[in-house]
């Protein structure tokens, strides 16, 4: 008589189901585990002792049943049954399953943002339109205007892997505040080509997360339990403008907090921006945060526009301008074993070469096949050919905070806190300071003991009579008629 390790079923359920590689007719006595289902949640596993017989055996007022695969079922003549449907049902899983699992993915995040791509898949589109106006990595510089939110990397990365390292331009939300001196910058590193030109490339895109179950705004993060969300600039200022109304959060131009600068002017240009598309203290109301986040596109992409008139100089190069909302549709718990996916919907994409302006339609240009697919994702992928968009599975800003990474290292810890009680170690007292820190940390130095941080000096502005007509004049000309 053999050992047989039975994986009990969830309760409802009432029976228990065993996989192993034995024949349905000829069940010999082996020793026997449980690997299709001991993994599922709420299934305890229990050790039994038996020896089976044949393909169906009755124990009192228990079934016993070993199916074709080797997998076993337990439990009434009735849970059998359903067991054995469910089974059924799981062999006959198509081969369309993950595609159309996929589909419905990309359905979910189409609802609101209609004209979406995969991510990999914009981006090899918009890689072959620029090479056909002559951009690429080795003449191009690009400046890169995403949210300062890490998982922003997921789409910078990608625009790096084809135009190289890139002048980032962020901001808190994508709210453009580098000015023309940041532009400046950017171009000045620009490579130079035999022409002696200068080639830009600008991508801009606020952001947003539409999880795995199609739900706006959370968002699962590696290694941190529970929901965060994304954008979370944009969730605040929605709230904001929400309750507090749009009068008061249209502020003079110009003007922002000292300690919350970006947020700030990021919540003010959105509401002057809705102001100026006719909304008001009732109608912002009913935004939704889909809504704001492609108003934050306009309001970026206008910004963006007109930093470009102001710094670009058609004589001495060309540029591309690439805009949209990044989306994150990825898993609702970060640990589970739903893929995380990257999206972008495209709102404009055109390029100016010799001062002429040309408008580029990325989705008049076809997917990239599974294959080439595979070379862009590597071994990872999840390819879609249902839609017009290709997805890939997507890791974690960082590779070492992947979702196989994590588990593996989760693995290996448990390896070792079995080690450590079978080898019966003691880990206490290791965890005392060591003495080098106690030299680092002895004094305060006299830059610190000043407090004279520009909150303070500008604090002192507040009183100056000149300034405050300033900006009683300012309040005037920009007071919100009621
Ligand atoms: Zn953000």
């Amino acid at each position: 008589m053999a050992p047989l390790a039975l994986c009990a079923a969830a309760s409802h359920a009432q029976c228990t189901r065993v996989s192993a590689g034995i024949s349905r007719r000829s069940v010999q006595p082996a020793r026997l585990f449980s690997s299709r289902v001991a993994h599922k949640a709420g299934r305890r596993a229990v050790l039994v002792a038996a020896e089976a017989q044949g393909s169906v055996i009755e124990a009192g007022d228990k079934t016993i049943i070993v199916e074709s695969d080797g997998t076993i079922i337990i439990g009434s003549p009735e849970a059998v049954a359903r067991a054995q449907a469910n089974s059924d049902n799981e062999e006959a899983a198509p081969e369309s399953a993950e595609t159309d699992y996929l589909a419905g993915r990309a359905n979910a995040v189409q609802k609101h943002f209609e004209g979406s791509l995969g991510a990999d898949d914009f981006m090899q589109r918009v890689e072959m339109a620029l090479f056909a106006f002559g951009f690429t990595g080795d003449n191009s510089i690009a400046m890169v205007n995403l949210c300062r939110d890490e998982v922003t990397l997921t789409l910078k990365h990608r625009i790096e892997d084809v135009f190289g390292s890139a002048f980032s331009t962020n901001g808190l939300g994508g709210a453009l505040t580098c000015g023309v001196t940041g532009m400046g910058a950017g171009f000045s590193h620009s490579p130079l080509c035999s022409s002696n030109k200068e080639r830009y490339v600008f991508f801009s895109f606020p952001h947003i997360s539409i999880n795995a179950s199609g739900e706006v705004g959370p968002m699962s993060r590696p290694g941190r339990p529970g929901q965060s969300c994304a954008c979370g600039a944009l969730i605040k200022a929605t709230n904001e403008i929400k309750s507090e109304g749009l009068t008061c959060n249209c502020k003079i131009p110009g003007v922002h907090d000292a300690v919350d600068p970006e947020m700030s002017i990021l919540k003010q240009r959105i509401a002057r921006r809705l102001r100026h598309e006719g909304h008001n203290d009732d109608s912002v109301k009913d935004l939704t945060l889909v809504d704001v986040t492609k108003v934050a596109e306009r309001t970026i992409s206008d910004d963006l526009e007109f930093l470009i008139s102001k710094t670009v100089n058609t004589d001495k190069a060309d540029y591309a301008v690439i805009t949209g909302v990044q989306i994150h549709n990825w898993a609702k718990d970060f640990e589970d074993a739903s893929p995380n996916m990257e999206f972008v919907a495209p709102t404009s994409a055109y390029v100016v070469v010799n001062g002429v302006k040309t408008h580029i339609d990325l989705t008049a240009m076809p997917p990239m096949t599974p294959r080439q697919m595979r070379l862009v994702a590597g071994p990872a992928d999840v390819c879609n050919q249902g839609g017009q968009t290709m997805l890939r599975e997507e890791e974690a800003p960082y590779a070492f905070d992947s979702k196989d990474a994590r588990r593996s290292q989760k693995a290996r810890l448990q390896r070792y806190l079995s080690l450590m009680k079978e080898e019966g170690l003691d880990a206490s007292g290791s965890n005392s300071t060591p003495v080098w820190q106690s030299k680092i940390t002895t004094t305060t130095p006299a830059r610190c003991a000043t407090a004279d941080n520009s909150v303070i000096i500008d604090s002192s502005f507040n009183t100056d009579p000149e300034l405050s007509k300033i900006r009683e004049q300012l309040e005037e000309k920009y007071r919100v008629a009621q």
